[in-house]
């Protein structure tokens, strides 16, 4: 049975997360209802909930999570209630160019859970059925409230085309980053390079397959890449922290003909120096950007149901870098200590289920 009323986390203004009773979301035509196991924190949430806001107000925050189906609403098909599910969090227009040729990441006029709508640190959540994963059955409810940033890696390694035998480096070992590591194995790289600040990090990094971990604080990752590689320099560069130092450091590390991905989002611009810029050019060097996760159409493109398949597998996992379990009441003190003092934290889940 539903209840009519839940606990939800709310952003009533940067700063001001609020957790309290709501009504539980009204389905209609096409939608579901999905009680919340799991739900974590994305990289892109702190700013979000603390600094820059969000679309409307209040708003139900929170985009990555996992869950069963309460309640289905008519004309649903593809999911039945108690089916354990997934969500992706971003609703496409469908009808923009780049929604009609599948890249629903670059959609015009997307919704947005968490973001524009409301979101899963919530008991309950409601989306449109299409959104809606069914999860295999090895892969356990807080594995699957990461599939989202996942997906985002699996996307940056596409979009750098790693393939077998290439040399790739992922500049920053958050979440994003240490998925990215397990895909560029998975891809075929001979070599993998993690930069990051904090030994644990690093550590967590060379258990999933990274053959060289840079503590940047320490060591000076262009240098140590230039020995390794002879000056040859890394095919394919991920840059996941999303700051100017890595992104500058993935310009100067590039080899001839090699790339570079911006996936992490960065609140800065790009502080490239004159020695950084003239290797791009020299060494035919191709920056690209990497945004969010890929389409639910095109088989070749879709990310989604990629990495479910290989978490099914065990060859994608989540939980070596799962830091923090909370309860719901527990959002507005956690967003608090990430930002304010700058708690060192893998992937934070709220358990909305727990209390
Ligand atoms: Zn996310
Ligand atoms: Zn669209």
């Amino acid at each position: 049975m539903v209840p009519k009323s839940m606990l939800a986390a709310r952003l009533y203004a940067p700063g001001d997360i609020r957790v309290e009773r709501v009504p539980v979301p009204q389905i209609g035509e096409g939608e579901v209802l999905i009680r919340v196991v799991a739900a974590g924190i994305c990289g892109s949430d702190p700013s979000r909930a603390m600094a820059t806001g969000a679309y409307s107000y209040p708003i139900t925050i929170g985009h990555e999570f996992a869950g069963e189906v309460a309640l289905t609403g008519p004309g649903v098909t593809n999911v039945s209630e108690g089916d354990r599910v997934t969500a992706i969090p971003l609703i496409p227009c469908g009808s923009c160019t780049y929604c009609r040729s599948g890249q629903y990441n670059l959609c015009d006029h997307y919704d947005y859970i968490g973001s524009r709508t409301d979101g899963a640190f919530a008991e309950y959540v409601k989306t449109r059925a299409e959104n809606v994963l069914r999860l295999p059955d090895t892969v356990d409810f807080e594995t699957a409230a990461t599939t989202d940033p996942a997906a985002v890696a699996l996307h940056s390694i596409r979009k750098a085309r790693v393939s077998v035998g290439d040399t790739v480096a992922v500049l920053g070992t958050g979440p994003i980053g240490l998925f990215t590591v397990q895909w560029a194995k998975i891809a075929g790289a001979i070599m993998v390079v993690a930069v990051d600040i904090y030994d644990e990090k690093l550590e967590i990094a060379r258990q999933l397959g990274a053959d060289l971990c840079i503590n940047a604080r320490n060591q000076d990752p262009v240098e140590v890449v230039n020995q390794v590689t002879r000056g040859k320099g890394i095919n394919r560069v991920i840059e996941t922290a999303g700051v100017p130092q890595t992104q500058r450091q993935g310009c100067l590390i590039a080899s001839k003909l090699g790339s570079v991905v911006f996936c992490g989002i960065s609140h800065a611009g790009l502080d490239l120096s004159e020695v950084a810029v003239d290797r791009v050019m020299r060494r035919e060097i191709s920056v690209i950007g990497s945004w969010n996760s890929g389409d639910v159409t095109v088989p070749h493109e879709d990310d989604w149901r990629t990495t479910l398949h290989f978490m099914g597998e065990g060859r994608v996992v989540a939980r070596p870098f799962i830091t923090h379990r909370e309860p719901l009441s527990e959002v507005p003190r956690v967003f608090d200590e990430i930002w304010n003092h700058h708690v060192v934290h893998g992937k934070v889940l709220f358990l909305p289920q727990q209390v």
